[in-house]
């Protein structure tokens, strides 16, 4: 049965035992017969009455043979007068025993009040009732607007940057966070514009939580925690008056952190759902902009929010002031896995055959919080078979276990994948080292981030804003280096480089119809796009030229691709054992970092050449 069946049943109970009080109070148990007052004056003059009680204006009469009856009288008249009145005699009065019992007799009161009182304190326990259950039932609906915000004294289970492994850059980043917390007046006195938003990024379990605990530990000052979720509970405006709670007790304790975890659930894109948004997600996130903006240039308020997915979240909210710092967390590589396993390992005994390097070779994909599992379901195995030490075969069957868990399965890497990734990205990472003009490799790595297998990160050596069409080029034959480098290795291609291929289309596709670049078609753009300022993209584009001119465009888009696609091969195929060696490096140790990727390249004396445009 539901809540509400049972509440409505538990009513209904209560008003039949209600009524039953009623009919007690109210009827006596037996009815006696009743008889006018002339109809007793007779009786009493006949001898026939033994005795009258009076109870107010009511009179209970006993007859000499046992019989009652009831009867009234007039209020104002005593019961002598009035059978005085009906002409009974003295003498037969007198023979009669006539006893007046007080009126304030708890019948008499119960008479009154029950009728009147009774309904109204009935009505008030039922509201009371019903009141109770919404609030104990429902998410506490009558307390809304409060958040419950929790609090994170920074020293209880404190938590620093050395209880955090890998995620070298990240921490690196976050470090400024914590020394403006630390000595805000450093900042000010210079003007430097304080970082108000940091959005940390990364797949579930690589730390993101763990990290910002570990900033408010670093810098010492209150951390304010809250899921996003937990803003858009049950009433439309209740997550806006949450936020602001939220907002105003971190200033009141400032310096202080705001963690907002998985700021997705409201930080959406307005607008974005066909059929009109969810008006109390906007409203939350409207707020949220707000208190942000809101913020005096000198509040030691920090901001900052997790997600998985980044690429959901409103534009709004990354604009400048907000959270225009980022911070990427991968997952972990060989080494990471290794260092993470480790702290883990504290406090949990390990046998000398415990080797965490190969736990974690066998564990790739694995984030943090899988590898943080895994020692435990090792402590676990190890207990249950009543040991006293974790051996190396827990651990190893611990991996499976965990492995097979729901949210593992789309990420592990087998090792065939794994050697497809390597190659895949050594592709990028050779081309992109062997064009002039191309952006130098910052990071070659074959841990999953996100849809791709792998990343080769290219980091542009100044902030650019103009491009020649050599570096286009140039980025356009990189981007095809995974594609080739898996075709001329493997005689076959994989799924993996859909967004690759997607992004060199599109950039080729921009070269010509935006930027003027083709020598055929002229300096002229095609296609008329309505930029919808406020929303700050492209809705729509309106062709503005022919159906042949759509032709040449096609051609020319294809001929760029051709172009950089022939640059990219010659590269590869030329360079097969400099892919070699960087592939088997990647598989090694999964990741490259600069210096060392152009440590390999160095050793190979390869030459730059120019893509000519
Ligand atoms: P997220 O918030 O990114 O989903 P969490 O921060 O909640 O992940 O991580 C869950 C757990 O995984 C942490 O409590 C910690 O025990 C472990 N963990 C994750 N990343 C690391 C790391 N880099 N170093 C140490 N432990 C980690
Ligand atoms: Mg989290
Ligand atoms: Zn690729």
């Amino acid at each position: 049965m539901g809540k509400f069946g049972k509440s409505f049943l538990g009513i209904v109970t209560f008003l039949v035992l209600l009524a039953l009080v009623f009919s007690f109070f109210l009827t006596p148990a037996e009815e006696p017969s009743t008889i006018s007052i002339g109809a007793l004056a007779q009786k009493v003059e006949g001898s026939a009455v033994k005795s009258i009680a009076v109870s107010g204006d009511t009179l209970n009469v006993v007859f000499t043979d046992g019989s009652k009856a009831t009867s009234k009288k007039e209020t104002e008249t005593g019961i002598v007068e009035t059978m005085k009145n009906y002409g009974v005699s003295p003498e037969a009065l007198q023979k009669v025993d006539v006893s007046v019992t007080d009126e304030s007799g708890a019948r008499y009161w119960a008479g009154i009040l029950l009728p009147t009182v009774l309904p109204i304190l009935a009505m008030i326990l039922i509201f009371w009732w019903i009141f109770r259950q919404a609030k104990g039932g429902a998410n506490q609906a009558f307390t809304f607007g409060k958040v419950n915000i929790k609090l994170f004294s920074p020293n209880r289970d404190k938590v620093t940057f050395k209880d955090v492994a890998g995620l070298k850059e990240t921490k690196e980043e976050l470090e400024e966070v914590v020394d403006f917390l630390k000595s805000p007046k450093k900042f000010l006195d210079i003007g430097a514009r304080i970082p108000r938003g940091v959005l940390l990024m990364g797949a579930p379990g690589t730390g993101k939580t763990l990290l910002a605990r570990a900033v408010a530990g670093e810098s010492n000052v209150p951390f304010f925690h809250l899921s996003a979720s937990e803003f858009v509970e049950m009433f439309v405006g209740v997550g806006a008056s949450r936020v602001r709670d939220l907002f105003q007790t971190a200033k009141r304790a400032a310096p202080s952190i705001i963690f907002i975890d998985e700021i997705d659930a409201v930080g959406r894109e307005r607008g974005a759902g066909l059929g009109g948004g969810h008006d109390e997600r906007e409203q939350t996130l409207n707020q949220i902009l707000v208190e942000m903006d809101g913020f005096e240039r000198d509040s030691n308020v920090i901001v900052m929010a997790a997600t998985n997915r980044p690429d959901v979240l409103d534009a709004a909210l990354l604009r400048p002031g907000r959270f225009d710092r980022r911070v990427v967390l991968d997952l972990p590589d060989i080494k990471d896995r290794e260092e993470i396993l480790k702290i883990h390992a504290k406090g949990k005994p390990l046998g000398k055959s415990v080797d965490l390097k190969t736990i974690a070779v066998r564990t790739p994909g694995f984030a943090g919080a899988d590898l943080a599992n895994l020692m435990n379901e090792a402590a676990i195995l190890a207990a249950r078979n009543n040991k006293k030490e974790v051996s190396q075969l827990d651990l190893v069957n611990s991996i499976e276990k965990v492995m097979l868990g729901p949210a593992r399965k789309s990420r592990t890497i087998s090792d065939n994948e794994k050697k497809i990734t390597a190659y895949h990205e050594a592709g990028h990472a050779l081309v992109a080292a062997s064009l002039k003009g191309a952006d130098p490799v910052h990071k070659v790595s074959i841990v999953s981030r996100g849809m791709a297998g792998g990343y080769t990160l290219k980091l542009p050596i100044e902030e650019r804003h103009l491009k020649t069409k050599t570096e286009f080029l140039a980025d356009l034959a990189v981007s095809f280096g995974g594609f080739i480098s898996e075709s001329v290795v493997f005689k076959d291609v994989s799924t993996g480089s859909s967004n690759d291929l997607r992004q060199a289309t599109e950039m080729a596709h921009r070269l010509v119809t935006e930027y003027g670049m083709s020598e055929k078609l002229g300096p002229r753009t095609f296609g008329k796009t309505q930029d919808l300022i406020f929303l700050g993209r492209e809705l729509s584009s309106a062709k503005d030229y022919s159906e042949a001119t759509s032709g040449v465009i096609d051609e020319e888009v294809n001929l760029f691709i051709k172009k950089a696609f022939d640059a990219a091969k010659k590269i590869i195929t030329g360079h097969k054992n400099i892919l070699d060696k960087i592939a088997h490096i990647l598989m090694e140790q999964e990741t490259l970092e600069q210096d060392e990727f152009y440590a390999i390249i160095k050793s190979f004396n390869l030459k730059q050449v120019a893509l000519k445009a």
